[in-house]
């Protein structure tokens, strides 16, 4: 792998080892099952997260270090229904296999009325440059482009930042190859649907292979198809540049019509330094020997996505293995068959947010709606105990039809699935929405509890939301579990019964899971 000139990227390649979730390919490819992106990896470059590399054939991924580590009670991650008031010391690592970045390099041709020009000449016809060498606006560009409507649109901006890391190179069977950021969404329709009417769909450009077309739109309304020859990850160092668009928010490049950028951005240590926690390296053992010290009952994977350094959980949790800790997993739910095995024997608790039930809201995430939801349902097979989050964003997840579909979901896997519905707080770089009425996350639990749902809880607004922080048994209304925040006030559940009538409560009460119905 090539040096990384970043000094923190140096500590992180020596604090790694050859990771178990990965097969070797031809050419010194490998293919990475760590989460749903499935990262087809070249030697000597990175996978979408930007922690997992291969190195000469080998798949390697980060151990023996900590960017975090916390003790919280166990209602803070959030799970209820999972020794309630125990402490949880939770434990993350650097990195997210989901994030949001729409840009291309240099020398990508945009279509305009006036004929195609380089991104870059855009960036440099703006009347006016705001921000700094590393961020910075081009506008009253004066230009506008093609959109997949085939309408001309004016272009409100031109974005120009510096970029280190993956890119996706696509390379049509006729035509120039397209870099671009993993996120940047194409108009794609899937192959195999040649000859007959099939949805276009916009898809990251991380999800795209030769199975599907990249859509040209023609005048009359219908579209030109690209067939693709290959796409790989590689990496890249320099100035990105992307557009926004007026009214369609899309534009071509190299006549492939693709989304404009999009603001919506995750919390990434790894894209951002000024969000980078130091690594601090420590065993395995030693993290074991904190929780003991500490009093936890429970250690948690968490803060960064967990699912992109299983194999330093699993490590962690094999230590823990005996010693009558509680394993964890809080995660985006990006999951593949070969990663939930590998945690089955290990993990007992896992809590999956449940962003949306909008596949363009995971799409804009670098993920698929369609994955997370698969996870969710082979979580409660497999018999993990599963509490799902859904962190309800005015405008974006809260309107009614939205959250019964994500309810009906629930209930379809199981009506006992505890579902959280918390607070949004106007956080890090998420500008426009507001933080979350009281009245929303209200409307939000009753619809939950009117599609069939058990255990409904607000979260995020202690003392607020009246019943809504308590558990209440099912079956006779008896309450259960009081709770102010993440403070457990009264616990009547003991092993699992209810203590009136006598009715199992689901959950993990003791040293296994107590299953909820299907
Ligand atoms: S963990 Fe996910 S994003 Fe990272 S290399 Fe593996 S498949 Fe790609």
């Amino acid at each position: 792998m090539a040096a990384n000139p970043n000094p923190l990227g140096q500590r992180l390649a020596r604090l790694t080892r050859e990771g178990d979730l990965y097969e070797r390919l031809e050419k010194e490819r490998v293919r990475c099952f760590a989460c749903g992106h499935r990262c087809l990896i070249p030697p000597g470059q990175q996978g979408i997260c930007k922690v997992r590399f291969n190195d000469g054939g080998v798949l390697q991924v980060p151990t023996g270090y900590v960017a975090a580590l916390q003790l919280d009670p166990v209602e803070k991650k959030p799970f209820f229904h999972a020794l309630p008031g125990a402490k949880a010391l939770s434990f993350g690592m650097l990195g997210c296999d989901f994030h949001c970045s729409y840009c291309f390099v240099p020398g990508t041709e945009v279509t305009t009325s006036g004929g195609s020009r380089t991104i870059e000449a855009l960036f440099a016809s703006g009347d006016e440059v705001f921000g700094t060498e590393r961020e910075s606006v081009a506008v009253s560009v004066g230009v506008e482009v093609l959109t997949h409507k085939h309408r001309a649109r004016r272009v409100k901006g031109v974005f120009r930042h510096q970029y280190e890391g993956p890119l996706m190179a696509i390379r049509p069977v006729s035509g120039p190859e397209i870099h671009t950021t993993p996120d940047h969404e194409f108009l794609v329709v899937a192959r195999a649907a040649r000859g007959s009417p099939a949805p276009n769909f916009f898809m990251p450009a991380s999800g795209i292979t030769p199975e599907f077309d990249l859509l040209e739109p023609r005048s009359d309304g219908t579209f030109w198809r690209r067939p693709l020859e290959e796409t790989w990850v590689t990496t890249y160092r320099g100035p990105v540049y992307n557009l926004e668009v007026e009214e369609d928010h899309t534009y071509l490049v190299n006549g492939a019509a693709v989304h404009n950028c999009q603001n919506w951005l995750t919390s990434q240590a790894l894209r951002d330094s000024a969000a980078v926690a130091l690594p601090k390296e420590v065993t395995a053992a030693e993290i074991v020997r904190l929780a003991h010290e500490h009093g936890a009952r429970i250690l948690t994977s968490t803060y960064n996505e967990p699912l992109i350094t299983s194999e330093w959980a699993v490590e962690v949790f094999r230590a823990a293995k005996g010693s009558g800790l509680v394993c964890s997993y809080v995660s985006n739910g990006n999951g593949t068959p070969e990663v939930l095995n590998y945690l089955r024997p290990h993990v007992s608790l896992y809590k999956v947010d449940l962003k949306s039930f909008r596949d363009r809201h995971y799409r804009d995430l670098g993920g698929t709606l369609e994955t997370v939801l698969w996870t969710i349902r082979k979580l409660h097979e497999m018999g993990f105990w599963v509490e799902i989050v859904t962190l309800v964003i005015p405008g974006f997840n809260d309107s009614n039809e939205e959250l019964s579909e994500i309810a009906r979901f629930l209930v379809s896997v199981s009506p006992e699935i505890p579902w959280h519905v918390t607070a949004f707080h106007k956080d890090y770089k998420m500008q426009d929405p507001d933080d979350t009425p009281v009245r929303t996350l209200l409307r939000a639990a009753e619809i939950g509890a009117r599609e069939g749902l058990a255990f409904v809880y607000v979260g995020n607004i202690p003392g607020a939301v009246g019943p809504w922080e308590n558990t209440y048994c099912p079956g006779c209304r008896a309450l259960l579990i009081e709770r102010v925040g993440y403070r457990v006030l009264k616990n009547r559940v003991g092993a699992g019964t209810c203590p009136e009538c006598g009715r199992s409560i689901p959950g993990f009460w003791g040293q296994k899971v107590e299953s909820p119905a299907s």
